[in-house]
Formats: structure tokens, C-alpha cells, sequence
């Protein structure tokens, strides 16, 4: 199936079955924003779980914080937010759409790379066994010409950003004729910034209302409260503060469903060390990160890092963990060095020392920041995106979502074979015994062969069935949903056997 029609089905399929709506739908929506429905809600809970346990679970130097996302203005003048937290913007003068120009190069880098990448596919068909993909890079005209067009765009495009110049931007966008999706014209405007902080009131007019901001990162709610945590924890250094909370962008452009959203979750940590030692703890952090990803065994081939073309004012390194989503390999987290960078100008702006006093050196000092910031909506994504299969089985075909257990919204759906002879009281036994360990459903309708199916588009990892069996001896029948296969067991076993493979003990081992 095309990778576009696969996403497509993937959208349709999130509403269907209760994962994602639009928000505000019956009054025709709210661009960019979504809502998360019945089973949506408790993989994003699962997915909060998975991220927290393994910061503040697993490392005993890192705890967690829950800081308000209303913030004294100040803060965001301090970060560079109010100045640069912007996006270069271009509009196309025929169909009216507005694109990012940074977003329009890096899709067009991302075309070249794919020829690149069909070439090297076709060729290993070819040579099977011995064909060696260093050498052919090195040798084959057409990737060569590619990989200077590539090498030549890139350097050009980093230059652009870096000098902030936004006449260059657009000129490599019509030097490279790119065209506007929709009209399929080459008529664009010059670029501009764009910032894209929201802003509200706070307080009645009449005592002089402040204007404030919707937190466009968590993260400044963690570096105001360093101090704090710092001293009352008695925490040393290297320590880290995680958390976990809404943040708001009015991103310009805000298309793929929940890949880019305008109203959407973080999961950061912000690792406080000592100066000098920040470059070390960076390179700790990126193999840790990429660790939990894959933990969940999506395939290590659909995750890459990305190397920043330019580093925001605040860095000294940078790096994207990308996935392979249908539409391309795009950013789920970013993991930056952060330098001394926030902490210092909000000892500028606060008038506050904020400190490290290092008995080792008996000095202090501002400390170094190294970042994990990962998007809950886009890990989510990927979830999906990793899950979603559709499969010809001999007789018909089914939908099913190969969550991994430990994230799966419903773990266990208990079904009685028939609605008589005491096997719904005894399914609702089964439940009562379990529901406080993981999270069951009880399921009557339709036949077995059709709950299967609604189980399975829901991705529901274990479906147990009571029958005239279980009545005579407690056993039951477990159908795993990836093999489709069946087994009978005890009653007494399943907390045991489900419990286990839905533990995120068996994820952690792999970090
Ligand atoms: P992009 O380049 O895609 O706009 P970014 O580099 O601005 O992302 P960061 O500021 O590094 O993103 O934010 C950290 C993480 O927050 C991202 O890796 C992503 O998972 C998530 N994120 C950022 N913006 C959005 C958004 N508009 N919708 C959903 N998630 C987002």
C-alpha cells in the first residue's frame, strides 16, 4: 500500500475506533487541534508512564516537577522567546497557502536523498549478496550527481539560517523552482518571520492587565524553579528535572493530523552538570534516548538522528531523533545542549543569583544544561503509525493495531462464549480479580469471531474466552492478537502470564 494511503486509513482509523477527534467537530473543527478519545487517552497516559518511570524511576538523580503554564512574562523576554522564537514564513500569491520556506528546502532535500536511496534499493536487488553500498556511493555517476546536488543545496540552506537572511531563503526556493503544492505555481512572496508565541491577558483592564504567554516549551518552567528543587531536594550535581505538560505554538503551517499541532503535550528533562562536562553528558543522553525508542521494537532501521543545520541561539549541540513515519523520516525529540545559556539570563533579568556552590572546587558557578524534549502527540504517532497493519488471512482480512501490550490501551478483553449458563457472571469474576492490575474490558456482543476483530482494531493484545470448559475446570482460552494463536490455561494463571508481558520491567531492561 502506498505510504499515503496508509496514512490516510491510519486518520480514519484513530476516529473510528475512539484514538483521536478533531477538536470541535460539530462546529466543523479548530484548526490543528485534537482531542483524544476513549482508547487515545489511556495510550497517551501509557506513553507519559513508559517516558516518566524511565526518567525518575531509573535514574535515582532525576525527579520530576509540575510547573504552571502561565509564567511571569519576563521569563520569555529572558529565554530569546519574544525575539527569536520565530518561523520564516512564505505565502504562494496563487493558491494563498502559506508555507514554512524552511520546511519547503528541507522537503526538497529530502527528494534528492530519496533518489539517492531508490538507487542504492534497485542496485542491491541487483548484486544481492556481494554488493557493497560504500563503494557504490563512491562510484555510481547518478548518486554522485545526486549527493553534490544534496551537499551543495545543504551547505547553502545552513548558511541562510545562520546568517538569518531571509532574501537567500527564498531565493534558493525559486533557484531550486520549487513549486506550491496546490496551484503548482512558482509566484511567492518574499519570506518572513513569524513568532510563534500566543499571548492573553491576565487580570481586568481596569488594574492595568498584563499580557502574557501560553508556554511555547516546558522547559522555562523548569529552569525558574532550579533553585527551588535544587535546595530542597539537596540535589548535586549532575541532577535532572523532568516533566511533562501542555505547550502552545501557532505554527504556521499545521498539517499531517498530530504530527504538528497548535495546542499539544512535551516530555522534558533538563540535566543540570557541571561546565565542561556537558559535551559528555550530550552524547550519554542521545544513546540513552535512542535506547528507549527502540526498546519498543519498531525496527531499528526506522529511527536516525539528525544533525542540526542550525543551532538555536541557546546551543552548543544539537541532535533530532527521527522516525520513519509514512510521510518520511521526521523529528520525534530533540536533544540539545543548552549551555549555561537559560540559567544565566534569568540571573540577568531576575536580579537572583542562581547557582551551584561545587564543594569539590569550593566555588560555584552557573551549571550546563543538556535537554531530552520528546512530543507525547508525535510519540503517539509513531505508536500508531509502528502499529497499524492490515492483513489477508485465508478466509477474510482483518485491521489490527500491534500495540506493544505494555502501551496498549485495553490489555485484556474478557468474553463469554455465550450469554447464558452462568459464563457472563463468570467472565465478570475474571475481571473483578484483575481490573486493578491492568486494564480489562468485558465484551458480549456479536459473535467470538467478531469481537476478535473489534479487539484487534483497538489493538488489544489478549482476548480470554469462558466456555462450557471454564465452567467445569477454570480454564480459559487466551488468543494472542499478533499470532492469532490460542491456548487454554488456568484462571489462576493469567494475572501471571498477562501481567508480565504488559510490565514495563521488560522495556527498562533494554535502556
Ligand atoms: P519542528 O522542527 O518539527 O517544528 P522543533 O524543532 O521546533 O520541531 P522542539 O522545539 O525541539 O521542536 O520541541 C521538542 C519536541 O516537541 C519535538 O521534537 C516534537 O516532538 C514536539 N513538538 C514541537 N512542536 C510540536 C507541534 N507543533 N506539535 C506537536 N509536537 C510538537
Amino acid at each position: 500500500m502506498a505510504q499515503e494511503d496508509l496514512f490516510k486509513k491510519l486518520v480514519a482509523h484513530c476516529k473510528e475506533y475512539g484514538y483521536v477527534f478533531q477538536s470541535s467537530e460539530i462546529y466543523d473543527g479548530l484548526g490543528a487541534v485534537y482531542d483524544y478519545g476513549q482508547y487515545g487517552v489511556e495510550l497517551k497516559n501509557n506513553i507519559k508512564k513508559y517516558w516518566w518511570d524511565s526518567m525518575v524511576l531509573l535514574h535515582e538523580n532525576v525527579v520530576g516537577l509540575d510547573s504552571a503554564i502561565f509564567m511571569h512574562p519576563t521569563i520569555w523576554k529572558a529565554s530569546g522567546h519574544v525575539d527569536a522564537f520565530n518561523d520564516p514564513l512564505i505565502d504562494n500569491k496563487d493558491s494563498k497557502k502559506r508555507y514554512r520556506a524552511d520546511v519547503l528546502i528541507e522537503e526538497k532535500l529530502g527528494k534528492i536523498e530519496e533518489k539517492i536511496n531508490k538507487e542504492i534499493t534497485k542496485a542491491k536487488k541487483r548484486f544481492g549478496d556481494s554488493f557493497d553500498e560504500k563503494q557504490f556511493r563512491e562510484t555510481n555517476p547518478r548518486v554522485l550527481a545526486n549527493q553534490k546536488k544534496w551537499d551543495e543545496l545543504h551547505t547553502r540552506f545552513a548558511k541562510a539560517l545562520n546568517d538569518g537572511d531571509l532574501n537567500e531563503l527564498r531565493q534558493i526556493i525559486v533557484d531550486q523552482e520549487i513549486v506550491c503544492p496546490i496551484s503548482g505555481s512558482r509566484n511567492w512572496t518574499d519570506v518572513r518571520q513569524f513568532n510563534l508565541m500566543f499571548s492573553t491577558e491576565m487580570g481586568s483592564t481596569a488594574d492595568g492587565a498584563q499580557k502574557i504567554f501560553l508556554r511555547p516549551e516546558t522547559a522555562q518552567g523548569i529552569f525558574v524553579n532550579y533553585l527551588n528543587v535544587q535546595k530542597t531536594g539537596r540535589m548535586k550535581l549532575p541532577f535532572g528535572i523532568a516533566q511533562i505538560g501542555k505547550a502552545f505554538r501557532n505554527e504556521i503551517v499545521a498539517r499531517q493530523f498530530i504530527f504538528r499541532m497548535r495546542e499539544f503535550e512535551q516530555m522534558e528533562m533538563q540535566f543540570f552538570v557541571k561546565p565542561g562536562t556537558e559535551l559528555d553528558w550530550f552524547e550519554k543522553w542521545k544513546e540513552t534516548r535512542m535506547k528507549w525508542h527502540r526498546a519498543l521494537g519498531f525496527g531499528d532501521e526506522n529511527y536516525r538522528f539528525h544533525e542540526h543545520e542550525k543551532l538555536a541561539h541557546y546551543a552548543n549541540a544539537a541532535v533530532d531523533v527521527e522516525y520513519k513515519f509514512p510521510f518520511g523520516f521526521k523529528e520525534v525529540e530533540g536533544i540539545h545542549s543548552r549551555t549555561d545559556f537559560d540559567l544565566s539570563q534569568h540571573e540577568k533579568y531576575s536580579g537572583k543569583k542562581i547557582r551551584y556552590f561545587d564543594p569539590e572546587i569550593n566555588d560555584s558557578y552557573v551549571p550546563f544544561v543538556v535537554e531530552t524534549s520528546i512530543g507525547v502527540d508525535r510519540m503517539f504517532l509513531q505508536v500508531l503509525s509502528a502499529s497499524y497493519c492490515e492483513e489477508q488471512l485465508e478466509k477474510d482480512s482483518r485491521v489490527v493495531l500491534k500495540i506493544p501490550p505494555m502501551l496498549a490501551p485495553v490489555k485484556m478483553a474478557v468474553m463469554p462464549l455465550t450469554k447464558k449458563d452462568g459464563m457472563p457472571e463468570k467472565a465478570r469474576e475474571i475481571i473483578d480479580n484483575l481490573k486493578f492490575d491492568f486494564n480489562c474490558q468485558y465484551d458480549e456482543k456479536d459473535s467470538i469471531g467478531k469481537r476478535y476483530r473489534r479487539q484487534d482494531a483497538i489493538g488489544t493484545p489478549y482476548c480470554v474466552t469462558v466456555d462450557h470448559q471454564t465452567l467445569e475446570d477454570n480454564t480459559v482460552t487466551i488468543r494472542h492478537r499478533d499470532s492469532m494463536e490460542q491456548e487454554r490455561v488456568a484462571i489462576s494463571e493469567l494475572g501471571r502470564i498477562i501481567g508480565e508481558q504488559v510490565n514495563f520491567k521488560a522495556l527498562f531492561a533494554k535502556i
